[in-house]
């Protein structure tokens, strides 16, 4: 199993100080959209999807929000011209698994109509059936073509302390959904046992790995975005304290990730380059 390491979406909101917490005030800041390829025995496995050629061809169907952080919207980005690149056709990406629906996660769907789109029940309904306060942040155009969602509910498996749902079991790799609530009300993490190790991609459940440390640290842009964007403010700070819990009791055995942060991105990709050399 070979996992790659993509940036399917760049941001580029004002004041690199207050966002990355180097660099000018009124630079622009580097915000990734770190997401996972899997290569397995039998096909290509998707962990979101960052932003897609619609969205570069249409950035403005990414809403207002996003007109704020002035994403780049670049064709050679998405997803698809990455799987490409690889040599890989869009079919080869049968399975889909997404942490959440934002736009920023759901933008690649239909490059991959094919695919299996795993998403964690809660999610599925909070996207589809919006609230009225969440009715800006998901954007239907993402799922128009009719997606092969495949809906998972918890079932009482746990991971690490965490409630976790076992997907893909026929992947030949153990892949858990581990919900994570807060930034949206049926946000995951997603667990993939690696040869040596986990990893736990968690998504939007932390921005900066500063977040990560006790006691947590994080440029203030950057936490007050986190305050502004959550579904639920208690159940998100309560998962990332007990992610800090996690990282403290078994940090040995885990590599974790989130979406955002480019320090992380840039880490993953060297430390993928020194592997394959
Ligand atoms: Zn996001």
């Amino acid at each position: 199993m070979r996992i790659h390491h993509l940036n399917c979406g760049t941001l580029c909101p004002h004041s690199a100080r207050l966002i990355n917490g180097r660099g000018g005030w009124l630079e622009p800041a580097r915000v990734v959209c770190h997401c996972l390829l899997i290569e397995a025995d039998d096909g290509l496995v998707l962990l979101d999807t960052g932003f897609g050629t619609a969205d570069v061809a249409n950035p403005r169907q990414l809403g207002p929000v996003f007109g704020l952080l002035r994403p780049k919207t670049e064709i050679g980005e998405t997803a698809l011209k990455q799987v490409e690149a690889l040599g890989f056709a869009a079919s080869d990406v049968r399975q889909i698994v997404a942490t959440h629906l934002d736009p920023d996660h759901s933008g690649g769907l239909p490059d991959f109509p094919e695919a299996e789109v795993h998403v964690f029940g809660r999610e599925l309904d909070a996207a589809l059936h919006p609230c009225l306060r969440d009715r800006p942040r998901y954007i239907e155009p993402h799922w128009a073509h009719g997606p092969n969602w495949v809906r998972h509910d918890v079932e009482g498996d746990e991971w690490f302390g965490f409630e976790g749902v076992r997907i893909l079991p026929d992947l030949g790799a153990e892949v858990l959904l581990v919900p994570l609530i807060g930034h949206t009300r049926g946000h995951t993490g997603i667990a993939i046992r690696t040869g040596d190790g986990w990893l736990l991609h968690c998504g939007d459940a932390y921005f900066n790995h500063g977040e990560l440390a006790t006691p947590p640290r994080c440029p203030p842009g950057l936490r007050f975005f986190q305050l502004l964007n959550a579904a639920d403010g208690r159940q998100r700070r309560a998962n990332q304290e007990r992610l800090r819990e996690l990282v403290a009791a078994h940090g040995d055995e885990l590599q974790l990730l989130c979406s955002h942060d480019p320090h992380e991105l840039d880490q993953a990709q060297a430390e993928s380059a020194r592997a394959a050399a």
